[in-house]
């Protein structure tokens, strides 16, 4: 005998069937957030980040300096400023000198 379900269950019913389909938009935003932020890092890697042109990666001593092709700006990355700032004077004005136009 198949009984009907109650008003009550299928009160329950619907709100877990919502609360799955929310679970579900959920991961997708997720996923979407992440392809989008990985999207963004293949866009912007190694492009100037204030013209979007293309950086020239530079070695120079412990540091690689990324030097923009269009505006010619310099750019370090994370704990290159602090080995710059322990140069002796005469490697700083070797590194100016080399990023000199
Ligand atoms: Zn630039």
């Amino acid at each position: 005998m198949i009984r009907k379900p109650s008003e009550k269950e299928e009160e329950y019913f619907v709100r877990m069937e919502f609360e799955k389909k929310k679970k579900e938009e959920e991961e997708k935003q997720k996923k979407l957030a992440e392809a989008e932020k990985k999207r963004l890092q293949e866009l912007h890697h190694m492009k100037c980040p204030k013209c979007g042109m293309e950086l020239i990666e530079i070695d120079y001593k412990a540091i690689k300096v990324d030097k923009c092709s269009g505006c010619e700006g310099v750019w370090l990355d994370a704990g290159e400023l602090e080995t710059v700032s322990k140069f002796e004077k005469s490697g700083l004005d070797k590194l100016f000198s080399v990023f000199a136009k």
